[in-house]
């Protein structure tokens, strides 16, 4: 039987509608500020998305937009300014920084009350800890997608494709806390018989970044798979060759990582791509910034 899907726009809608009543309440506005330093392209059109986010929130965004010369020490006071700025309820500093800024200094030193990504290494010890405050959007979102189709997942084994700081890691700390003390196996490149761990998972997190990675006949029958992966990839006709568009550009489509139309085949549950994780890595960054600004104005 094929397998029922998680459906993140949907659990997404909620979460920004508990948000929007929250804001209502206590009449707290946020301020988000964005750091980007140049202009790469890819971070470009995440500071367009952002910005129309919090706007349709009623939040307040402002984009910091710092010349691609920047210093590290320029940047560093620049944090410290929004740091001690106390309309500023939440800092992103968007990625890439140019060549010569070590990226983790500067994120060490953005206020971890104000840390609406949850990158910096105290809201990540708070979240080993065990007494999270502010979590990485994308794993927070892919963690509750879980439970939205299973509360109690105490024993279960848990498999997790991916190690990063900002995904596989945290997701990896969320399923060991101790109000779920999920049994968690972490892959990574050069983890042996990755067929194999995939194949114990009751619940499964694919966090690679490449198409089909996650093969389908792998996964266990009657697990949940929750995607993360995103993948553009190029269409192609059934002979091979690339699909153009109008103007004869390749057309695109996005995928996970996980060979969906088999895995849907053996799991109870799957999360789409799209239409799963991604747009509940922005709901929660929403959530995460009224968050901070309550706790900042005290009213949390
Ligand atoms: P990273 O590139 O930082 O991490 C990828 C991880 O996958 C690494 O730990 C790497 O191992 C591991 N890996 C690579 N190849 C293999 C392999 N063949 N077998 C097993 N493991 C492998 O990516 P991110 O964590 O930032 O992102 C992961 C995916 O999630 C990407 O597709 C990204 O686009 C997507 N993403 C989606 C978001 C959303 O909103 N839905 C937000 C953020 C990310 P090693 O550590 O050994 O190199």
């Amino acid at each position: 039987m094929a397998a029922k899907l998680i459906d993140g726009n949907a659990l997404s809608e909620k979460i920004l509608a508990a948000v929007r009543q929250r804001m209502e309440e206590t009449k707290v506005v946020p301020h988000l500020v964005a750091v980007q330093v140049g202009e790469d392209p890819a971070s470009v059109f995440y500071v367009k998305n952002q910005k129309k986010q919090c706007e349709e929130m009623g939040f307040k965004y402002t984009l910091d937009q710092l010349d691609v010369k920047t210093t590290q020490e320029q940047l560093l006071s620049e944090i410290e300014r929004l740091n001690r700025d106390e309309n500023v309820t939440g800092i992103i500093l968007q990625m890439p920084l140019p060549e010569g800024i070590d990226r983790r200094v500067v994120q060490q030193a953005i206020d971890y009350r104000k840390d609406v990504e949850g990158i910096t290494p105290t809201s990540l010890g708070l979240l080993l800890q065990d007494r999270p405050q502010m979590v990485p959007c994308t794993a927070l979102g892919a963690v509750e997608l879980l439970h939205a189709v299973v509360e109690k997942i105490e024993g279960l084994d848990c498999t997790i494709v991916g190690r990063s700081e900002i995904v596989g890691k945290p997701i990896a700390m969320l399923l060991l806390s101790m109000s779920r003390s999920a049994t968690v196996t972490v892959c990574h490149s050069k983890s042996k018989d990755l067929a194999a761990k995939v194949a114990s998972a009751d619940i499964l997190f694919a966090a690679v970044g490449k198409p089909a990675v996650i093969k389908g006949e792998w996964i266990k029958k009657g697990a949940i798979v929750i995607d993360v992966g995103i993948n553009r990839i190029p269409l192609k006709d059934k002979d091979g060759k690339p699909l153009l568009n109008e103007k004869g550009k390749p057309k695109y489509t996005t995928v996970g990582d996980v060979e969906f139309e088999v895995a849907k085949e053996r799991a109870a549950y799957i999360t789409p791509v799209p239409g799963g994780v991604g747009p509940m890595t922005t709901a929660i960054l929403m959530r995460n910034t009224l968050e901070a600004a309550l706790r900042i104005k005290n009213a949390l």
